[in-house]
């Protein structure tokens, strides 16, 4: 089987979201826990959580839909209007986004939970572009989050062992 993490890594930093990113929110999950913890600490966990399949899975199932709504190539026109104006109710987004915190525990759900609604970081600056530019930002400001909770959840547990 074909490890696609450089590729999502690659598909993440195309749409303007590096892995450093990503280990600032985790940073800023784990951030009442432990004082001066760096970013460059929950890296390590950032990698191992982008190196399991089925995130990466959900990174390339969360992008196509972004990028097939913003490049007009998707064929169901309604459901591109709904992700083209990142409805409320829409939902399959945090769904798919839960799907990669299931692997990490309740820790994972809980924390997506937080830095959705908080917006911390890039995740702010991915609802924000998305926001009446013609980007569709969709699914990938979920994916972000639960990967960057998902990364806060495993260090925490490494933490205590
Ligand atoms: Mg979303």
């Amino acid at each position: 089987m074909e490890d696609y993490r450089t590729k999502c890594i690659e598909l993440l930093e195309s749409r303007g979201v590096t892995v450093n990113d990503i280990a600032d929110c985790a940073r800023f999950l784990q951030a009442d826990y432990h004082v001066d913890l760096k970013k460059e600490e929950l890296l390590e966990s950032v990698m191992s959580v982008l190196s399991k399949r089925e995130v990466q899975n959900a990174i390339m199932t969360g992008i196509e839909l972004d990028v097939a709504a913003e490049q007009g190539y998707m064929k169901d026109k309604d459901l591109a209007k709904i992700l083209t104006r990142d409805e409320g109710l829409y939902g399959v987004d945090e769904v798919l986004a839960y799907g990669i915190c299931n692997l990490y525990g309740s820790i994972a759900l809980t924390n997506f939970g937080f830095i959705d609604k908080k917006k911390y970081g890039i995740i702010a600056k991915l609802n924000e572009d998305g926001k009446d530019t013609g980007t569709v930002n969709t699914f990938i400001d979920d994916i972000v989050g639960a990967i960057a909770a998902s990364a806060a959840s495993r260090f925490a547990h490494r933490w205590v062992k």
